[in-house]
């Protein structure tokens, strides 16, 4: 399982920026697996997930990628979903 890495030299809980020219984070949402609870979008420092309705789902939404380009690969959201519903790369 991955861990959060704080780089030294920068306060705990510094949220670290993308490095321009680094390659955009790839994040995977395994719909089946979602239960729609929303820990990953509230733990997520830069507003990178929302959740989406979807009548099609049991549970009535899902979590949605909207700006992939903000993510910083700080794997909070992957750590803390309960269902192993969400992965970066
Ligand atoms: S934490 Fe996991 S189960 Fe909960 S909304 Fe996010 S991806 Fe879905
Ligand atoms: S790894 Fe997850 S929690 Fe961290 S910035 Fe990217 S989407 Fe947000």
């Amino acid at each position: 399982m991955a861990e959060t890495r704080v780089q030294e030299g920068k306060a705990a809980g510094a949220v670290e920026q993308p490095s321009p020219g680094k390659s955009l984070p790839r994040i995977e949402v395994i719909a089946d697996f979602c239960k729609g609870c929303e820990i990953c979008v509230v733990m997520c420092p830069r507003n990178v997930l929302e959740m989406r309705a979807d009548p099609s789902r049991w549970v009535g939404s899902v979590v949605a990628v909207v700006r992939p380009e903000a993510c910083t690969r700080c794997m909070l959201c992957e750590v803390h979903c309960p269902d192993f519903a969400i992965k970066v790369f």
